[in-house]
């Protein structure tokens, strides 16, 4: 009755992963990281689903946010890139939004605000992977600026983003938490600042990241963050399962080519399949021959370019299981990671998550 194209969302493993990461920090508070449509599974689907465990949300902006609350997701959410405009930090008052600092004028909007309610502020320190964040020799005076400003609550978080972290063998990571610890701005009260560091990569392997606050994304997505295999992570599962089904099957004589421009030519005499997805549902166009897709639960090389809607595979080599049409076809999930789809790809698994556009039914169970 339509077409057999979906992502089948599993919110039991969402919730597994991030119970792991609340597992292996359990003196840290676990904010789901939710931005780009919770890595393309559904930002309120994802947010309701952790709703009971998680004491705030994270997103990239004040739209993501304002999507959640008329989804009546009521934890505090967490503006990761803070505002854009200063008109934003009432909107966000309004909405009991968290708002990362960054930069002189998002503090100047901030302290400029005529608010009725103090605001919670996290502030971002450079540490290292120079894209956001205040120099650490500046950090004091932009911490003291907010104190001081009745528009901001007193509970401010001190907070710093990983570059390397997914390399375990990379020393950037031990100098970034040093030239963390040591910005630090002293306080009175020797239990303030608050302090935020790990992402999922820091959360799974760097315990000495280890602070008040930590920040899981893709984990909770149930795929690794690392390129080989880690203890922690190998307890992920997978969230989706992006699947499909075979349209056409036919036999083709060695010689003969497949597909647009015909950039693939068969060896020998090939069983090709035809699966109704394409770069239309965000299955990679560049991705080429040989790029494994599940069929029948075997692993088949891709052959010839992505269409639209469309991609072929050569399954010949599925003797004793031909595949027909109406069998099942997997681009990716619990036995085919999407990891390893996106490095035949040449990207990653973030990446190939979060593009996949609306066109495709996500399924939740
Ligand atoms: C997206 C993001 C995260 C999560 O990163 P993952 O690698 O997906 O765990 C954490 N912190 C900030 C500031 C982010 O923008």
């Amino acid at each position: 009755m339509s077409r057999p194209t979906a992502a089948i969302i599993d919110l039991q493993a969402l919730r597994h992963n991030y119970g792991l990461a609340e597992s292996l920090a359990p003196n840290s508070q676990t904010i789901p990281m939710v931005k780009a449509n919770a890595y393309g599974h559904g930002a309120i689907e994802v947010a309701t689903a952790l709703a009971s465990m998680a004491p705030a949300f994270g997103v990239a902006c004040i739209e993501e946010a304002i999507a959640l609350r008329d989804a009546n997701i009521s934890q505090p959410i967490l503006l990761l890139e803070g505002t854009f405009t200063a008109d934003e930090v009432t909107q966000a008052e309004h909405h009991n939004l968290w708002l990362m600092v960054e930069n002189q004028p998002q503090l100047d909007a901030i302290l400029a605000a005529d608010l009725s309610h103090q605001i919670k502020v996290w502030l971002g320190v450079d540490t290292g992977m120079h894209r956001l964040g205040f120099q650490p020799e500046d950090l004091a005076a932009a911490y003291s600026a907010l104190k001081a400003s009745r528009n901001v609550h007193d509970e401010i978080v001190v907070t710093s983003h990983f570059a390397c972290a997914d390399d375990l063998n990379n020393s950037a990571t031990s100098q970034q938490i040093a030239t963390f610890d040591n910005s630090l701005p002293r306080d009175s009260d020797p239990a303030m600042p608050m302090t935020s560091l790990a992402n999922s990569a820091a959360i799974l392997a760097w315990p000495e990241a280890q602070r008040d606050w930590q920040r899981p994304g893709y984990m909770l997505y149930g795929n690794s963050p690392f390129a080989e295999p880690q203890a922690n992570a190998d307890q992920l599962q997978p969230v989706m399962s992006f699947e499909s089904a075979v349209i056409s099957v036919r036999e083709i004589p060695a010689g003969d080519s497949v597909g647009y421009g015909a950039n693939w030519t068969a060896q020998r005499q090939s069983h090709i399949a035809t699966v109704a997805v394409g770069y239309g549902d965000g299955y990679p166009r560049h991705a080429p021959n040989g790029t494994p897709v599940l069929v029948n639960g075997v692993k088949c090389p891709l052959v010839g370019r992505v269409s639209m809607d469309m991609i072929t595979v050569d399954v010949t080599d599925l003797v004793n299981n031909r595949a027909k049409i109406g069998d099942r076809a997997i681009l990716w999930g619990p036995a085919l990671p999407v990891n390893e789809v996106a490095a035949a790809c040449n990207t990653i698994g973030y990446e190939l998550l979060t593009r996949m556009p609306d066109r495709v039914p996500r399924i939740y169970r």
